[in-house]
Parts: structure tokens; C-alpha cells; sequence
């Protein structure tokens, strides 16, 4: 069996300390104890083998013995900004399958239509399922998740990437081809509600291309999904 990973905030020296709830799920659901051999990742794309020293009531001390680089991020720097919905569940699907195709930040946004509550416990809730989803995956980074106000604010946290892709339902000319994609890549996709005329041509104006999913209209997890797989297969992360 692998051996169990988890998540740090840092180190000092050789050793690392797990507290709060990587301690609680190490201790009271894995029963670790000295002696247990764990992998630890501070997101920095490293991987560090350690063992456990000492059990305490609210922290595990781990001895460091070695450390590597992890192998299992994409070479492709592509972020996710996808309309922030309803029902947790469908916010937690997309997380969890964008982080498992290797996208390294997701950002949620609220728009015209999409009219969701977003509070601080909704997105700390979405990173720890970052974080599990990265673990069970096998990464060494789990993905940054962040949210933006406006439709706005989460197309200039995109202005960066060499692709801009903007999933339009309502697109009427040629999508953008996603077959063969060079460099890095931000991809949005709209909530339930989907997206006005208005914020696709304001996306446009910001060197947004659009992009269709085909003839029908998918919901919203389905499109973040899709997209984000067809981006990876373009970009060539698919071809170990
Ligand atoms: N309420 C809208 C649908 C929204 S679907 C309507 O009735 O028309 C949610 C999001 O998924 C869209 O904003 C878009 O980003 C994406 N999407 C769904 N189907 C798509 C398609 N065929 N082409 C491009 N994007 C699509």
C-alpha cells in the first residue's frame, strides 16, 4: 500500500509537526503511531519521506529522511475559474475532479446569474477537499482555491496565461481549437445561470476566446469537467 500522505505548513530543520485536523485524521482514523512511515508535502512540489517520532494529544512529530521532487504534477500551468454554485456538492465535484486533472489554482466566482452565498467556511471547506483529492491522487500540490466578487475580477486573475479560454453556451461563431494548446491555460465556465452577452464580450475584450461543448447544454460541473480534460489532452499531459 502507499504510504499515507499529508499536508504541512512547514518544517524546521529535519522535523515536521502535524497538528490540527492532518493530525486528528492520522491519529484517530489511520491510528498512527511511532514508528509509522508517512509522506509529508508542504506544496511546494516536494515530497519528503519521514517517520513518526513521537504522538502527542494534538501533534504527531515526524523525523525527515528524505526528500524529492514529485513526479506526478502537470508541466502545464492551467487554472479553473468556474461560477460558484448552488449546491455544495457540485462546488465539491468540480474541485475535486479539476484537482485530479492537475489543475494547480482554481478560482470561484459570483456573476450576473450565478447568485450563491460564498462564505469563508464554504471555501475553507472546498480547500480541504483540494487537499484530499491531491493526496488520494497522488500529487504533491494541492490546488490554490480563491474567491473573486465579480465576473471581472476573475478574468484579470487570468490575464497572465498564454491561453484564455471562455466556455460560451450561446457562442454562435467558431470556438476556439482545443486540439493542439502551447503554454499555460485559464478556462472559465459559468454556474447554473450561465453567462449574458455582456460578459462574454467583456471576457473577449480581455483576449477571452470562446469556446463551444458541443450542441447541447451541459451543466455546469459536466462543462468544467469536460473542458478542463480536453485542455489537459491538448496541452499533451496525457501522453506520459
Ligand atoms: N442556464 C444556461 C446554461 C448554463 S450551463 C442556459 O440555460 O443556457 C453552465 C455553463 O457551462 C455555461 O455558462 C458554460 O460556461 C458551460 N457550458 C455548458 N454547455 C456548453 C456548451 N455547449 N458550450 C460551451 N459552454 C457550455
Amino acid at each position: 500500500m502507499e504510504k499515507r500522505r499529508f499536508f504541512i505548513d512547514g518544517m524546521v530543520g529535519e522535523e515536521a509537526l502535524l497538528t490540527g485536523e492532518e493530525f486528528a485524521h492520522a491519529r484517530t482514523v489511520l491510528r498512527l503511531d511511532t514508528g509509522s512511515e508517512v509522506i509529508l508535502l508542504d506544496n511546494s512540489g516536494k515530497e519528503y519521506d519521514g517517520i513518526v517520532t513521537s504522538v502527542g494529544k494534538r501533534e504527531m512529530r515526524v523525523h525527515v529522511l528524505s526528500v524529492r521532487e514529485g513526479e506526478r504534477e502537470a508541466a502545464t500551468d492551467v487554472k479553473l475559474l468556474f461560477g460558484f454554485l448552488k449546491n455544495a456538492d457540485r462546488n465539491e465535484f468540480v474541485v475535486q475532479k479539476a484537482t485530479e486533472l492537475g489543475v494547480r489554482e482554481i478560482g470561484l466566482f459570483s456573476s450576473e446569474y450565478s447568485s450563491a452565498h460564498v462564505s469563508e467556511n464554504k471555501l475553507e471547506r472546498l480547500r480541504r477537499v483540494a487537499k484530499e483529492s491531491a493526496k488520494q491522487c497522488l500529487r504533491s500540490c494541492a490546488p490554490a482555491i480563491e474567491y473573486h466578487p465579480s465576473l471581472q475580477d476573475a478574468l484579470h486573475s487570468g490575464m497572465g496565461y498564454a491561453n484564455k479560454f471562455f466556455a460560451c453556451e450561446f457562442l454562435r461563431e467558431k470556438g476556439a481549437d482545443l486540439r493542439r494548446i502551447d503554454g499555460s491555460a485559464v478556462l472559465v465556465v459559468g454556474s447554473e445561470g450561465g453567462f449574458t452577452r455582456a460578459e462574454f464580450e467583456g471576457a473577449v475584450s480581455l483576449g477571452y476566446r470562446g469556446v463551444s461543448l458541443g450542441k447541447r447544454i451541459l451543466r455546469a460541473e459536466t462543462a468544467a469537467v469536460a473542458l478542463t480534460a480536453v485542455v489537459m489532452f491538448g496541452a499533451g499531459e496525457w501522453q506520459n
